[in-house]
């Protein structure tokens, strides 16, 4: 059955609460990420939010809220994405948010649909005092984002009907820095559940509380849609092209992140972590300087026999998963009580930092999401101030923080002498009063200001205290720690960084080629941003998300294409902003990324050429491979969205394989 395509945005000029409704007639637009972009295009000041087309629908996934404006950490256009929150949003009854405006006070923002009208209201709110604490139902003390958040619960709950609303709200992060995040945990049997879905990368929570004083949003609501209640007719895309079921094929696709049965573990955390091996990335970085055997043995004993075997034991044998908030079997979420295991910042925060041990991990974890901070952003600026403190290039008490010998953390040690739980331990407290002192404390302003910034300060009062410095650097000020894969493509110059964008698997492409294989990525990770969908799931969505909006709505379009050009627009926008000037360690990442291929007997003449020229001078051999990187995203951009190949289903494929 096919169904009239009829969007509404909803414009809230914060600055003195009038708001209108109007349908979008622009028919370029067909998602969260083509209305974000448009809008930052017409008024750079607006802040968006919204949902896919299908999230109305029972696919598992399509449910993303997708957030979008000028982000202050990365000083350009950026999208961040919060899993299941769409689920609830899509009872207001709009598909797009768009703010407009600072408010005059700080203010939560409530967004309600009751008797078939949508309301909108502004409400003052004084966050520093819930930031300080404020007890969960069980009386427990709560601090920063989950004291607001439970607050704002307790507050307004009961305004809306059970179940029927979510409350994206910020930590202290987003006052005092650029890089703080918009975070939310689903409802759940009339409290507010253990899971928190962030959205997490490109400070839009900063973004948020700084640019329009708004320290939360509320919203849910009972709008009911008639349009997409159909199973049957999704069940025929799913059973067409992968001849299961909706839920079945979801299932086959999505094995990493919910269980692999020969791997005997699953999640982000469990896969990545069991599968990095000899590429290891611990103490901030300072792992790629060791040989394989040394990388493999730290492996071996801090992670599989330890700190993947906790979390195995804890979490995966007691099946301890739960979902983002939107009804969804792959159930990502992998909690160990209250805290929530994913690679990411259990790797920025973990291993990165000298952490290699549940308990301290799940500490400093917990105090930096209560901050409201980006885990990995941070887990980066953390790590790099630890080894400026170790190696003796910063006396800490002059910046505001602890001596060094005060907590005895252990940054450069003899592995076999690194005690998994006491070090890690020491490692995480120290870490812990690192965060704290850049919030709090004015001698440790400049490191407010992030990595970059603050590295840079740094260098011209200190040599060589920039080196170590691992992030990417874009526009005037902004900046963005890599995503924590060693590959290449995470230090590519694509317009947003920080993200999958880029094309990461942990293979050696010729640069030119990884630039034209990132467009690539860009454009299909498009179909499931742009569709509001958990890119866990695209295995199927990149597949059959155009066909499913297509044949739904009956638009005549090529959806590959449409992201393509969304992709191309942006790129064209925002690629002046892309900058080279990468720090040492940032180049040495490069460099013995290439070099493994090397030592794994990958004989590849590019790879030989590059190797000789990184031998020459690094630092121009990087420079140089950047702007190569660079070339093919151009070229790939200037040519057609045609050369990029279809994604094919897996029946598809076999018939090409036996042609
Ligand atoms: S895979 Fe995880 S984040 Fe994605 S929809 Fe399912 S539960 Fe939510």
């Amino acid at each position: 059955m096919t169904y009239p395509l009829i969007q509404r945005e909803l414009t809230i000029h914060v600055n003195n609460g009038n708001w209108y409704l109007r349908p979008i007639d622009n028919t370029s637009i067909l998602g969260p990420v083509d209305y974000g972009w448009h809008r930052y295009r017409t008024y750079p000041d607006s802040f968006t939010f919204g949902e896919g087309l299908l999230a109305g629908s029972s696919i598992p996934g399509s449910r993303r809220l997708v957030f979008s404006g000028w982000s202050p950490q990365w000083d350009g256009f950026y999208i961040s994405s919060m899993g299941g929150a769409a689920y609830t949003f899509h009872g207001v009854g709009v598909n797009y948010v768009a703010l407009r405006g600072k408010a005059h006070e700080t203010s939560i923002l409530l967004l309600n649909h009751k008797q078939g009208e949508i309301q909108v209201r502004l409400e003052p709110v004084n966050i520093e005092a819930l930031w300080n604490g404020y007890a969960d139902p069980q009386g427990r003390p709560l601090l920063g984002f989950f004291a607001l958040q439970q607050a704002l619960f307790d507050r307004y709950a009961s305004e809306y009907a059970p179940g029927k609303i979510r409350i994206c709200t910020v930590g202290p992060a987003a006052r005092h820095t650029n890089e703080g995040i918009i975070g939310s945990s689903p409802y759940h049997k009339g409290s507010l559940s253990g899971v928190v879905d962030w959205a997490g990368r490109g400070g839009m929570g900063s973004r948020l509380l700084q640019n329009h004083e708004i320290a939360a949003i509320i919203f849910g609501g009972e709008w009911d849609d008639p349009d997409l209640r159909d199973s049957k007719e999704i069940d025929a895309y799913f059973m067409e092209h992968f001849g299961q079921k909706t839920i079945q094929t979801d299932m086959a696709l999505t094995e990493k992140y919910r269980y692999v049965p020969q791997f005997e573990t699953g999640g982000t955390f469990g896969v990545n972590m069991r599968e990095m091996n000899e590429r290891m990335m611990s103490f901030n970085y300072t792992s790629i300087y060791h040989s394989d055997e040394e990388r493999l043995k730290q492996h071996k004993d801090f992670i599989l026999d330890h700190y993947l075997a906790q979390f195995n034991e804890e979490t995966i044998k007691t099946r301890n998963f739960q979902h983002c908030g939107e009804p969804c079997p792959v159930a990502c979420k992998k909690m160990n009580e209250i805290y929530k295991k994913d690679y990411e910042p259990y790797h920025a925060l973990g291993p990165q930092i000298g952490v290699f041990d549940q308990r301290a991990a799940e500490k400093i974890n917990d105090y930096v999401d209560a901050m409201g901070f980006d885990a990995i952003q941070t887990g980066g600026t953390v790590a790099w101030i630890m080894d400026l403190i170790s190696s003796g290039i910063i006396q800490p008490e002059e910046f505001g923080f602890p001596p060094a010998d005060q907590m005895n953390f252990k940054f450069t040690p003899e592995l076999s002498e690194f005690d998994l739980i006491n070090d890690s331990l020491r490692n995480a407290d120290y870490a812990q009063a690192v965060v704290e002192a850049i919030l709090f404390d004015p001698k440790a302003r400049n490191f407010r200001e992030g990595i970059r910034n603050c590295s840079e300060k740094l260098e011209m009062k200190l040599k060589n205290s920039s080196a170590g410095a691992v992030y990417l650097p874009h526009g005037e000020e902004g900046c963005m720690v890599p995503n924590q894969y060693w590959v290449a493509g995470m230090l590519s110059p694509m317009p947003m960084m920080g993200k999958y964008y880029v094309y990461y698997e942990g293979k050696f492409l010729p640069p030119y080629e990884l630039g034209k294989k990132n467009v690539e990525r860009m454009t299909y990770e498009l179909f499931n941003d742009n569709s509001g969908i958990c890119r866990f799931h695209r295995k199927w969505a990149e597949t059959i998300t155009d066909e499913i909006i297509m044949a739904h709505f009956n638009i005549d379009l090529n959806y590959k294409k449409h992201q393509f050009e969304l992709a191309k627009e942006i790129y064209d926008g925002e690629c002046s902003k892309s900058l080279a000037g990468f720090t040492e360690r940032t180049i040495d990442l490069l460099l013995t990324f290439l070099q493994q291929w090397d030592r794994f007997g990958l004989k590849d003449e590019v790879l030989k050429y590059w190797l000789n020229r990184f031998e020459e001078d690094k630092y121009i051999a990087a420079g140089d491979w950047w702007a190569e990187v660079k070339r093919g995203i151009d070229d790939a951009f200037n040519s057609s969205a045609d050369l990029i190949p279809d994604m094919l289903t897996p029946g598809q494929a076999d018939k090409l394989k036996n042609s």
